[in-house]
């Protein structure tokens, strides 16, 4: 039976980093997914002669979105059209999603939740991933948005914070990492393995994973610096495979049992 997945985001680029396997996996398996992101993304950094002439980021990253989008197979992409809060939570122009009142940002997400019939939204665990106010506030959101809709299943898209951690430790000392990237915040981030119920194989998609992330180009340029992506794209293809290929939910309401699950909708089958 086909489900509809509202798969929920800060800002363009995070579905390629956290869900892009996992939304290409469900749209291959017949399911509709619906990708939806609160900001625009209009305080990344970008390269000052990488935009058109008149040209501002947040448009540029919207394209960039609905790039990665159909290379993820969604059927519908939404902005929800709020000010991106920057990693300090200062922001750009216009109310800052980070900034806005939960229940109203909530309703809207609702209102969509239920005008698709969804039958799964995904939106940050508690943490917000690595803490960026927009993150922390796509969790509060999220799970409110679930709870207005009555949608039958809710998950946290997260990872492995144990491994993530391990991994950190040993690519430190093979991979120089852009000066920006400081590996300690990983320390509190995410979920811990013993949280996590589902741990989706999406090795696959690796390669439709790969071709979301290069579709957020601005992302992966900046002035004088190298940034997160463009290092993650710079892994060799067999490597990007083992490294991007599997991907981690915390199902809300169901206490994590022996190995994580590979169905995201295992629940929704479990009940038919
Ligand atoms: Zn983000």
């Amino acid at each position: 039976m086909p489900y509809t997945l509202v798969v929920f985001h800060a800002h363009p680029d995070d579905e390629a980093l956290l869900t892009a396997g996992t939304m290409a996996r469900a749209s291959s398996e017949g399911h509709r997914v619906v990708l939806v992101v609160a900001t625009a993304g209009g305080v990344g950094l970008v390269s000052s002669d990488f935009l058109s002439d008149g040209e501002s980021l947040a448009q540029r990253r919207t394209a960039e979105l609905r790039r990665s989008a159909t290379a993820l197979g969604c059927a519908r992409t939404v902005v929800l059209g709020y000010a991106d809060s920057g990693l300090d939570g200062q922001g750009g122009v216009g109310p800052t999603f980070a900034g806005a009142d939960v229940e109203e940002a909530a309703a809207a997400l609702a209102q969509l939740l239920v005008q698709e019939r969804a039958d799964a939204l995904v939106h940050y665990d508690p943490a917000g991933g690595y803490g960026h106010p927009d993150h922390l506030q796509v969790h509060r959101v999220g799970r409110r948005a679930g709870e207005l809709a009555g949608t039958a299943l809710v998950l946290q898209a997260t990872v492995d914070r144990d491994l993530l951690t391990g991994a950190l430790r040993l690519v430190r000392r093979l991979y120089r990492f852009p000066p920006e990237f400081d590996p300690t915040v990983f320390d509190r981030a995410y979920s811990p393995r013993s949280a996590i119920t589902h741990r989706v194989d999406v090795r696959r998609f690796a390669v439709r994973k790969r071709v979301s992330m290069a579709a957020h180009a601005s992302q992966a340029t900046a002035d004088g610096a190298d940034r997160t992506l463009a290092a993650f794209l710079r892994i060799p293809s067999p490597l990007f495979g083992w490294v991007f290929g599997r991907e981690w939910f915390v199902e809300q309401g169901r206490t994590p049992a022996g190995r994580p699950l590979d169905d995201l909708f295992a629940t929704l089958r479990g009940r038919q």
